[in-house]
């Protein structure tokens, strides 16, 4: 196959950050994609309905001119989050989700919540009127090695709340590991996981063999090999509980390449190029719109996009820049480390 043309895709994970950082990426994602689920991760954290109502507007002023854009605002959620600001976010049509951040799990997270009992009130109310809760699934306790934190997080935090609370709608986002696909596919129903495009294309040796890579750094950070094998199947199985959120996280270089470097692999621009390389490599490229356009939609309950993309298959690799500049400062390129042949044509 050279060309495939699927529904415009949407991405249900995505950090644009703000000011001028939001100004540099958001047209490497509204170029391709019709509707992101935007992380409420800002500092200060976007948690009450006010807070998305203007991150929102400062997002839709930011959108190059001719692209059409639709952000999906999130909460996040704390221990003090309000029940009927919740709900007065889902009736208006502001919010498509919650995020639950365990208190310190990544980039700008120490608010996160660190005693779910608090947040129960704000759970229950979001199981009775359908709002998903969205979770990045690891656990924060020092004892958990990071390579631990997904299974742990399920059997002792995702597990026991979907127990107590079986008509909460979860989206386990960022799923890294076979025991997160694992628990998913176990699952009836109100469980569906999102995955990346780079942990369908590093495994851990990215990051550490040869010297430390830091670009590869992200969090939950990529897992050994059987992993993403895992994720890989169930990408491409076309199974309606698995669908695409970038979790494209932008950092400039100087915060990436330190002593202590920021978790974030920053992959929007070359994202669908990518994909179309794995699914094809896994011959299933005719279920990348399941997986890019038509699962989430339907998870969310939203309409898939009327509009479609048309990827293209070229003999020469597409040239995408290593960094791209930004307002903030220069942000490097996820290098998925092959040769890109897939592009994106068209737009309609
Ligand atoms: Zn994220």
């Amino acid at each position: 196959m050279r060309s495939l043309t699927i529904r415009r895709p949407d991405d249900w994970h995505l950090h644009l950050r703000d000011g001028a950082m939001l100004e540099g990426v958001i047209g490497d994602t509204s170029r391709h994609f019709a509707r992101a689920i935007i992380m409420p991760n800002l500092v200060p954290p976007v948690v009450t309905t006010v807070d998305a109502e203007a991150y929102r507007q400062r997002i839709l002023a930011a959108v190059p001119k001719g692209d059409r854009f639709e952000p999906l605002m999130t909460l996040y959620l704390t221990e003090q989050t309000n029940p009927d600001d919740v709900e007065e976010g889902k009736t208006t049509g502001l919010i498509t989700a919650v995020k639950l951040y365990p208190a310190g799990a990544t980039t700008n997270s120490h608010g996160g919540v660190r005693d779910l009992d608090k947040a129960m009130p704000v759970l229950e109310r979001m199981a009775k009127i359908g709002l998903p809760l969205c979770v990045h699934g690891e656990v924060t306790t020092p004892e958990v090695d990071i390579f631990d934190r997904e299974a742990v997080f399920i059997d002792t935090v995702l597990d026991p709340l979907r127990r107590r609370l079986p008509e909460l709608k979860v989206t386990m986002e960022h799923v890294t590991t076979s025991d997160g696909i694992d628990y998913i596919l176990s699952a009836d129903s109100n469980l569906a996981g999102s995955i990346t495009t780079h942990h369908l294309i590093i495994n851990r040796n990215a990051i550490l063999v040869g010297g430390i890579r830091p670009h590869y750094y992200c969090l939950p950070v990529a897992k050994r090999e059987s992993h993403r094998l895992a994720l890989r199947r169930a990408a491409t199985s076309g199974d309606s509980r698995f669908f695409l959120g970038t979790d494209s996280a932008p950092h400039v270089d100087p915060l990436k390449e330190c002593g202590c470097g920021c978790a974030g692999i920053y992959t929007s621009i070359n994202t669908m190029s990518c994909l179309a390389h794995v699914f094809e490599e896994d011959e299933a490229l005719e279920r990348l719109e399941a997986f890019a356009s038509l699962n989430g939609p339907a998870w969310y309950g939203l309409k898939p996009n009327d509009e479609t993309i048309t990827l293209v298959k070229r003999d020469a690799p597409v040239a995408f820049p290593a960094k791209i500049e930004t307002g903030a400062g220069p942000v490097t390129v996820f290098d998925p480390m092959f040769p890109i042949h897939w592009d994106v044509e068209a737009t309609r």
